[in-house]
């Protein structure tokens, strides 16, 4: 590979089999600790990375762009009518392949960084039963584009008709700014509690079976695997827009909560630990927790900030030794079943 002035063997090491993990066990943010970490709590708010640096601050830039330049007048959305509603299933269709493309452009196509920092030492797979056309790609690309993208849509087209009606209710900046502020910081954390609860919904065995086991299919996840699911799981996941419907909100919110839930899945699911950028750096994807969620299934529900699966044992940091807890968990689990 090209100097990038950055090695992966600084950061982790490969096991015999070649997968990579890194040497730092996966930690939550300082927020559910006692006493209360003040310095430390500030470094994970504003630091970088941290919570809003780099990710969350691009889906913000994101959301004002689409805002500014991409959202129909409120006016124009009162009835249903197909030129804007199909400008905003464009432009979403847009977003997705130049932000999914970029990364997958990027370490799977080009493969500017080959394998460092790559969790998983395979590449996607290009033919397996698991996968529509037996092809990872492929199958992810369907999923993406037929079921992602017009329901990610509608519910936005949706969402305005209402807004420009006044069926749900609208707050401007000027009316209530710290609402306004305080909902725009809190979105990601909206977003993590609602994914929290709606992946263990689906991790229910019946709901599994049927509709979740799509996403599950990539072990070993690339960037379109991200938002690579089911209807019913896309019909559920971006159902985190229905806190817009209730709680007073711009069209900057509602636009945010889905940037959010439609683009985040890339990065993290980017199978790597690391965007390296030649000579200056890397970027962290914060990919790990979930990278072994899709290895190992019934762990890490959640994403970081709430320690959900700290409080219910589905925690795996990363270590051989979460990874004998998890062995143990299992075969209780399975003892369960059996008897
Ligand atoms: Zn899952
Ligand atoms: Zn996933």
């Amino acid at each position: 590979m090209k100097n990038t002035g950055i090695s992966e063997e600084n950061f982790g090491q490969r096991d015999r089999r070649g997968h990579w993990k890194p040497f730092e066990k996966i930690e939550y943010a300082p927020l559910f600790v006692w006493p209360i970490k003040p310095v430390k709590l500030i470094k994970w708010i504003f630091g970088f990375p941290g919570y809003l640096y780099p990710w969350n601050i691009i889906y913000f830039l994101f959301s004002l762009v689409v805002w500014w330049i991409f959202l129909p007048p409120l006016e124009t959305m009162k009835t249903f009518e197909p030129g804007w509603m199909l400008q905003i299933l464009i432009r979403n269709a847009g977003l997705m392949a130049i932000w999914f493309g970029a990364f997958h452009l990027h370490l799977y196509v080009k493969k500017r960084q080959g394998k460092e920092f790559k969790y998983n030492p395979s590449w996607l797979e290009t033919d397996g039963s698991a996968f529509l056309f037996r092809s990872q790609i492929k199958d992810n690309l369907t999923w993406c584009f037929a079921s992602g993208l017009p329901i990610w849509s509608g519910y936005e087209i949706l969402t305005f008709w209402m807004m420009a009606n006044g069926y749900i209710p609208h707050l401007n900046f000027s009316e209530n700014p710290v609402l306004f502020i305080v909902m725009l910081l809190l979105i990601p954390m909206i977003r993590e509690f609602h994914f929290y609860c709606i992946h263990r919904l689906i991790h229910w065995p019946p709901l599994y079976r049927t509709v979740h086991k799509v996403h599950h299919a990539n072990s070993n996840p690339g960037p379109w695997s991200g938002l690579s699911m089911h209807p019913v799981e896309h019909l559920i996941y971006f159902s985190s827009i229905f806190i817009h419907w209730i709680i007073p909100s711009h069209p900057i919110h509602v636009i945010n909560q889905l940037l959010h839930a439609g683009l985040s899945p890339g990065p993290d699911h980017t199978g790597f630990d690391k965007i390296v950028i030649e000579g200056k750096g890397a970027i962290d994807t914060h990919c790990f927790a979930h990278y072994l969620h899709h290895k190992y299934f019934e762990v890490n529900y959640s994403d970081g900030i709430f320690p959900f699966d700290k409080w219910f044992g589905t925690f795996h940091d990363g270590t051989a030794e979460a990874d004998k807890q998890m062995n143990k968990r299992l075969k209780r689990k399975a003892i369960r079943l059996n008897s």
